[in-house]
């Protein structure tokens, strides 16, 4: 939806779930969480570089958490804001394809650039209400949901699952046999 060689909105959620819950947000792994959405990363995260990513990440969290529409709009366009954007095709050897960043931007402002507007896209096609925070009980990973069908509330079948046998067990539990 933002290019499918570059998924903003994948990794929007996998860097928020990587700094902001139980993630390795180290440079080294960020570096790799990055390569492996595609980026071009090219030398070693630095500890700047990794501590902006991070920054980031706990500023599109709210996005995800916030259940108003509007107001999860009103989060994602200040981010954005901030964000140098100067839309693109670049090629790469990977075939053409939009770029949100300026050309020759850094990795970081490339990811800020790509999960903003990735997680516009979302909000835009499907309704914010498609960002979201797990719903099963322990769980803070977000999740984006962009299946057609009814909305998820849970970041995987693993938690949907753990969900759905716990509320039978508390339905058997009030039945009487
Ligand atoms: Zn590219
Ligand atoms: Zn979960």
């Amino acid at each position: 939806m933002t290019g499918y060689r570059n998924d903003g909105v994948g990794t929007a959620v996998a860097l928020v779930n990587a700094v902001t819950t139980d993630g390795d947000a180290s440079p080294g792994a960020l570096g790799a969480l990055l390569a492996s959405y595609n980026f071009k990363v090219g030398e070693p995260v630095t500890d700047d570089e990794a501590e902006a990513l991070r920054h980031w990440a706990r500023l599109l969290r709210p996005v995800f958490a916030e259940a108003d529409e509007e107001g999860a709009i009103d989060l994602l366009n200040a981010v954005m804001g901030e964000v140098p954007m100067h839309p693109h095709i670049s090629d790469h050897g990977l075939g053409p394809h939009l770029h949100y960043g300026p050309p020759g931007a850094g990795l970081v402002d490339r990811v800020r650039a790509n999960t903003a507007v990735g997680l516009a896209f979302v909000i835009c096609e499907h309704g914010a209400g498609r960002l979201g925070v797990c719903q099963d009980t322990g769980c803070e990973r977000v999740y984006a949901d962009i299946s057609r069908g009814p909305r998820k509330r849970y970041c995987s079948k693993t938690c949907l699952n753990r969900a759905t046998v716990a509320a039978f067990r508390a339905r058997q539990a009030v039945t009487p046999t």
